[in-house]
């Protein structure tokens, strides 16, 4: 079969799965989708995209997509009208609100929603119920890089765009499997490397795709990495390597900086991070010799007890060799999701009001409530409640209603038996989703949302980039785009806001957070693209720091650390460090890539992959059943015996499986972020009799 042009309909549409925020036309016939046509006129991928972008869409029109609201009623849910469901998650809030107090509600947005989404989502926080207890995803994943670059250069975002990393000399990956999580942004990386000769560093207890094609692979001892960065910082700055000029211009705190770098002697970081000697002078003289230098880091570094301080080492490094301001440099965190950058820009976090303004500052919240028509006192100076902090609270009832839009916290936290307990504990819970997830499944309201190719918005990329995106069908049954969801709620909650366009809720963020200046839906119009701060008169700015950095006299800091054991470490009983991640074909828990069955069939079953040498001294082959145990529970999966991982090291993809990888991981956190050390996990294995 085949359809005739004309009855085909063309939408720009801005990708659902990953952060580099690749956009391309999808053609549709009514609710058909034809195919996903990239145009060069792509700000970020141009005629790239990977097997997700291109192919994962059939969960769109799923027939197990929710288009109806759900109430549940004696242990069952039963379909409910949008008024009935609306009604009763108004009341019941204001309820909870009213009785026991605003900052026992917690809110979570969504990082597969968009921009105008999260900015509501907190606005009903903070607004109606008066608590600053909203969040988002980026909590478990990026809020220790955020961290780093905010104790060091003050914005946290990249510190430049693709485009930067693409002429960057010297690109470093460290703990980013970015060939399987940011797919075009690894082609990039591959070509200027075979047709520019740019160099290219990875440090990974992992070796993946980009390890393989590395000019320095460098293994480091997992959760090690703080020790390692702070070793080069010093070498460069003892042997004449470090940019003196730019140090002493623009820089804030050297001599504390170089004082605390002090213990990180070269002997001291191999006896630690077990990298030889040599290959850290090695990697020290690549980066204190290149002209450009690009830092990468993801999970790997910020799924650790010391996340935070790890993303500010590598932060310092940059620092210390001259690496800001300059096209081709900076620190790149790769966001994961396709709009966790804006959920966190947008307001979805504790502290911070959109724009990345303090919530306990009084004068931002007099701006604030002055524009939301408020008295000041009506807006908390009180740093709300976390992911992490919600879900650990709902135990003991500090928490006791949780609104949760988009996202699957019973498959992706850490400790998941703890959280279902948690969960199990609240008086109320609403999800909003575009399909019954695992989390949905604990929920007394269930609200039915829009995939973003159902509605209209922007979101923003890992490189600040803000795009729009267009509807190419419309809301699937009786499901409806979360801005318009938000917006009714508020309204049943006595705050008619009126939004009949998401644009105008741009125009609102627009006039208030100063970031967002410039931003209107006439500048984002098709292909065109903002990377913010943007100013007033439109200017974006595509590189941060190039007139100094933000901070409050305009210089970088650099920001002395201390070494930290990892909390979680291997014992007799526990002997072996499970590590993990994510696959090329599959985003977080499946619910989306899992219903698109050529994707699925790729990779149906869960793994986890065992060293040759590790399997030669346990006795198990390749395909072999196994028992992996964590101080938390057991797992029971195949083995796939690989030189990947080397040594007492596993690693598990953290798609599949039931009860999946989270069942194994713990509670030990970052404590200046409280991001989940998912990556920290001692676990012992065992053959299992061949079913
Ligand atoms: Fe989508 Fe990311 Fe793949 Fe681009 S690289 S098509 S944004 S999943």
């Amino acid at each position: 079969m085949y359809w005739r042009q004309p009855e085909i309909k063309k939408t720009k549409t801005v990708c659902t799965y990953c952060g580099v925020g690749c956009s391309f036309e999808m053609w549709t016939r009514d609710r058909h989708i034809l195919k996903v046509q990239p145009v060069v006129e792509a700000p970020v991928n141009g005629i790239s995209t990977c097997i997700k972008g291109k192919f994962a869409w059939d969960f769109v029109n799923s027939p197990k997509r929710l288009t109806t609201p759900l109430i549940r009623e004696q242990g069952r849910f039963r379909e409910a009208s949008w008024d009935e469901a609306l009604s009763l998650v108004a009341r019941r809030l204001l309820e909870i609100r009213d009785e026991h107090g605003p900052d026992t509600i917690g809110f979570i947005g969504s990082s597969k929603a968009s921009n105008e989404e999260a900015y509501l989502t907190q606005k009903i926080a903070r607004l109606i119920i008066g608590t600053n207890s909203v969040d988002n995803s980026s909590r478990y994943c990026q809020n220790p890089a955020t961290k780093g670059l905010f104790r060091t250069v003050g914005y946290g975002g990249d510190a430049g765009t693709i485009a930067d990393i693409e002429q960057a000399e010297l690109v470093i990956l460290v703990g980013s499997n970015l060939a399987e999580n940011h797919p075009v942004i690894a082609a990039k990386v591959k070509a200027a490397k075979k047709l520019r000769g740019q160099k290219l560093l990875v440090l990974d207890p992992r070796k993946n795709e980009m390890a393989e094609r590395a000019d320095l692979f460098i293994r480091p001892k997992t959760s090690t990495d703080m020790v390692w960065a702070s070793a080069l910082a010093r070498y460069i700055l003892d042997n004449g390597l470090a940019d003196r000029e730019f140090l002493e211009s623009q820089v804030n705190q050297v001599e504390e900086y170089r004082k605390s770098l002090e213990p990180f002697t070269l002997e001291f970081a191999e006896e630690v991070t077990r990298i030889p000697k040599a290959q850290l002078i090695e990697a020290a003289e690549m980066i204190g010799q290149a002209e450009s230098v690009c830092l990468l880091w993801a999970m790997g570094i910020t799924q650790h007890s010391h996340g935070a301080d790890t993303s500010t080492a590598l932060s310092n490094l940059l620092l210390v060799s001259g690496n800001y301001g300059k096209p081709g440099t900076g620190g790149y965190p790769m966001r994961g999701h396709n709009n966790v950058q804006g959920a966190s820009d947008f307001g979805c976090l504790k502290n911070m009001y959109p724009g990345y303004e303090k919530v306990s500052d009084e004068k931002t919240r007099a701006k604030w409530a002055q524009a939301w028509g408020v008295e000041p006192e009506r807006l908390s100076l009180e740093v709300g409640s976390d992911n992490f902090q919600m879900v650990q609270d709902a135990d003991t009832h500090k928490i006791r209603a949780m609104f949760i839009i988009g996202e699957e916290t019973a498959f992706a936290d850490a400790n998941t038996t703890n959280v279902h307990k948690g969960f199990e504990e609240l008086e109320f819970m609403v999800v909003q989703d575009i399909f019954v997830s695992r989390t949905a499944e604990f929920a007394d309201v269930i609200l039915p949302a829009c995939p973003s190719v159902e509605k209209e918005g922007t979101f923003t990329n890992t490189e600040r980039r803000i795009q729009r995106f267009y509807p190419a069908m419309p809301p699937l049954g009786d499901s409806r785009p979360d801005w318009q969801i938000l917006t009714e709620l508020a309204a049943r909650m006595g705050h008619d806001w009126g939004y009949a366009h998401p644009s105008q809720i741009m125009d609102e963020v627009a006039g208030i957070a100063d970031i967002f200046a410039g931003v209107n839906y006439e500048r984002l119009e098709g292909w065109k693209s903002q990377c913010w701060p943007v100013r007033a008169d439109g200017t974006d700015t595509p590189l941060l720091y190039t007139d100094g950095f933000h901070t409050d006299d305009g210089k970088a800091v650099l920001f002395p650390l201390e070494w930290k054991e990892p909390d979680e470490a291997q014992d007799s009983e526990y002997d072996l460090m499970l590590d993990n991640g994510r696959m090329l074909e599959h985003f977080q828990g499946t619910n989306q890539t899992g219903r698109s069955p050529a994707i699925d069939d790729l990779v149906p079953n869960w793994f986890v992959e065992v060293s040759p040498e590790l399997a030669t001294e346990r006795g198990i082959e390749d395909g072999s059943w196994v028992k992996v145990t964590s101080r938390r529970g057991s797992v029971e999966l195949r083995a796939v015996v690989t030189d990947r991982v080397a040594g007492t090291t596993l690693f598990m993809p953290i798609h599949q499986g039931k009860p999946g990888i989270n069942h194994l991981t713990g509670e030990h956190h970052d404590p200046v972020v409280n991001t989940p050390a998912y990556k920290e996990t001692a676990v012992r294995i065992e053959l299992m009799p061949q079913g």
